[in-house]
């Protein structure tokens, strides 16, 4: 076939000049169009969100295989149409990133992945319909716990839309609940809750257990004794929060010191 030509519609700015010091999560960062195209960002500030379509100008462009190695070197190799390392035939780079102003031909944005003077190649709104509640994907699960944390706080986030102080809490019981029962969003793990309303949207948007088809959510609202159940078959796992104070300084503590620990099998 033939080739495609792209010509760039605007550049990335970002404090990230290599690869390997993007955070998973992305970055803040500011996309400039170029000035031939400012017209076609109108209206574009009524989206909260947007995907930016990239050229990852600094990815290898020979393979066929990868490991997702920053999450887990141990893990099997994957073909890169199964993953999104950036390395690909064609490095495109899709990223969904909130906008959070636009001032004249600049885009202020927030978890951006693309680094400073990656070419943009096109714009799109995220619209409400992209959104699959409960997507089966691969389980690249994070060599340690840090990178779950980040993993998982992202996720909660992106469904909470505010990093509350509940936000991390849900993060910790998700982590323990994953070194239990392994993986956290398959459709034979339940998960209940009991406690504020905030702790039980971050958990519903890590396990994307629904309240129904199949039902897989439920919870109980209220202000103390906070806890979380989480089962799979005939293994069921309580986490109980000892006590509300233990909520500041968090990833300070044990798992031990902070919740009262159930596990049957
Ligand atoms: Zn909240």
């Amino acid at each position: 076939m033939e080739e495609i030509v792209l010509k760039p519609v605007g550049q990335v700015l970002s404090s990230a000049e290599e690869p390997e010091d993007m955070p998973l999560g992305g970055l803040e960062a500011v996309i400039e169009i170029f000035p031939e195209y400012l017209e076609a960002l109108k209206g574009i500030e009524e989206n909260s969100h947007i995907w930016v379509l990239s050229w990852f100008h600094k990815a290898p462009r020979d393979l066929l295989r990868v490991k997702p190695g920053r999450i887990n070197p141990e893990l099997p190799e994957y073909g890169v149409f199964a993953l999104r390392a950036y390395g690909r035939p064609n490095p495109i780079g899709l990223s969904l990133a909130r906008l959070e102003r636009v001032e004249g031909h600049r885009l202020y944005l927030k978890g951006l992945d693309a680094i400073g003077g990656t070419p943009v190649i096109d714009i799109k709104p995220y619209f409400e319909n992209d959104a699959v509640f409960s997507p089966l994907t691969s389980y690249i699960k994070g060599k340690n716990r840090e990178i779950r944390q980040g993993i998982l706080s992202k996720r909660a986030l992106v469904h909470h839309q505010e990093e509350c102080r509940y936000l991390p809490l849900a993060v910790r019981m998700a982590i323990i609940a994953e070194d239990y029962l392994g993986k956290l969003n398959s459709l034979d793990l339940f998960v209940r809750v009991r406690g504020s309303v905030c702790l039980a949207d971050c958990i519903q948007g890590i396990s994307r257990a629904r309240l129904a088809n199949p039902p897989r959510f439920s919870f109980q609202q209220t202000e103390e004794n906070m806890e979380s159940e989480w089962k799979r078959g005939k293994s069921t796992l309580l986490l109980r929060l000892k006590s509300d104070a233990e909520l500041e300084g968090l990833e300070l503590r044990e798992d031990q010191e902070l919740f009262h620990i159930e596990y049957r099998e």
